[in-house]
């Protein structure tokens, strides 16, 4: 499921905190998936009137909401049939204020999302499903194992797309969740999911923050993306297989999706690197890459003028990889690079290729939240600014790092490590 401004609770999204390229824009999420992320664009205009919830009862804003949604299109006796024995949740309250203080290595993330099993469970389905594979390549252009390795990740194959009341999470949070008007669009995006009769009011489940099916659509991603492939009429992410992987398929396609090239590709740095260069702010192409001997560490077929950046998720210590065009598609669909990592791996894997060639640096101690904040606020403090002391280690954080390392003749990587927590103290 693509996005979230939530953050915990998931693997992708507890990633998310460490390596996103940008803020996690907004998401949910649920185990073994994040929510697909959410065009800023939504389906249905904001409301005109939405007084502060606290100033109401739920009663009465759901009085004002059902106006709206009426106003908007939806039938009063659709709406009355979904919000029939509605109360708030107070569990999705508690997952929307989480924040967990720890959050797994990004080694582990992958070993989790590209494990043996789901490797195998993968390349048994592209197999079963060949022939709708390829109608929907024909169709979207876009290649078999990225919507395999999508549909792995975001609902283990359809076996896990969540047992929440979707009406009940959205209009939760659109109460009382932080972004209101967020969550408010996404409510009304879900009513007209129901109007438009691609699910029951029973049938609307999804994962706690309100993301659905196989694909974990949001509401608004759904109503710009969803398709019906299997050609009953309904567009129907939980339970039809071609549906969700086509619906995969338009959206990254909608995302700039490249049919036939890599995602990127791990490779080996020289020594005496300048890590620096590892900023989503450089794009060089891969031949100047590989004059600078950035080369592939297992070959790869791949333009030598696509543009390129240079992605080093644990830090120089770790593995690296270049990263072309389809792996910013892949994060259109859930802005987090350890998931976009995740989809890529797997990809490969899906098609027969080995994994990861270096060592992860697993002795390596993770930041915790309140020492990723400790970290923010000393950088600060000495003059640098990483941004807002949110515990998130965004582009900004980065830099400060990096120019705090530069400083000490430390390899400028950005990564926040252990070590340079304790230089900074
Ligand atoms: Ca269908």
């Amino acid at each position: 499921m693509p996005y979230l401004f939530l953050r915990g609770l998931t693997h992708s999204a507890a990633a998310c905190l460490l390596l996103l390229l940008t803020a996690c824009a907004e998401a949910p999420a649920q185990p073994l998936a994040v929510a697909p992320l959410t065009p800023a664009a939504t389906a249905i205009s904001p409301p005109a009137a939405s007084a502060p919830s606290p100033l109401l009862s739920f009663e009465e804003w759901r009085s004002l909401l059902r106006s709206d949604a009426i106003a908007a299109g939806i039938d009063a006796e659709l709406f009355d049939r979904a919000f029939a024995g509605i109360t708030l949740d107070p569990k999705v309250v508690s997952s929307d204020n989480s924040q967990p203080e720890f959050t797994r290595p990004v080694w582990e993330y992958i070993d989790g999302a590209v494990s043996v099993t789901r490797i195998a469970q993968g390349r048994l389905l592209k197999a079963q499903h060949r022939p709708t594979l390829k109608a929907i390549r024909s169709t979207y252009a876009v290649d078999h194992e990225v919507l395999i390795a999508i549909w792995g990740m975001e609902s283990n194959f359809g076996s896990n797309i969540g047992s929440h009341n979707v009406i009940r999470s959205l209009a939760t949070l659109a109460y009382d969740g932080r972004r209101q008007a967020f969550w408010r669009s996404q409510l009304l995006a879900a009513l007209q999911i129901l109007q438009a009769g691609d699910s029951t009011v029973q049938g609307l489940i999804g994962s706690w923050a309100g993301a659905m099916g196989q694909t974990q659509f949001m509401p608004t991603t759904f109503n710009q993306h969803a398709v019906d492939f299997d050609g009953d009429g309904r567009r129907d992410l939980w339970r039809s297989a071609p549906d969700a992987l086509a619906s995969a398929a338009h959206y990254l396609q909608a995302s700039g999706w490249e049919n036939g090239q890599p995602w990127g590709f791990e490779v080996n740095l020289p020594q005496g690197f300048d890590y620096a260069l590892a900023d989503p702010e450089v794009r060089r192409s891969l031949a100047q890459w590989r004059t600078l001997g950035v080369n592939p560490a297992t070959a790869v077929d791949a333009n030598q003028q696509s543009l390129a950046t240079l992605f080093l998720p644990a830090g120089h210590r770790g593995p690296a990889f270049l990263l072309l065009n389809n792996f910013r598609s892949i994060l259109k669909y859930n802005n987090s690079t350890s998931y976009a990592l995740a989809i890529g791996l797997l990809s490969d894997a899906l098609d027969g290729n080995p994994g990861v060639q270096a060592a992860w640096p697993r002795n390596d101690r993770q930041l915790g939240r309140s020492e990723r904040i400790e970290l923010q606020e000393l950088l600060t403090g000495k003059g640098y600014q990483p941004g807002p002391a949110d515990g998130i280690i965004g582009a900004n954080t980065r830099k400060a790092v990096r120019a705090f390392q530069q400083s000490l003749g430390l390899p400028a990587d950005g990564y926040p490590s252990h070590e340079l927590l304790q230089r900074l103290r």
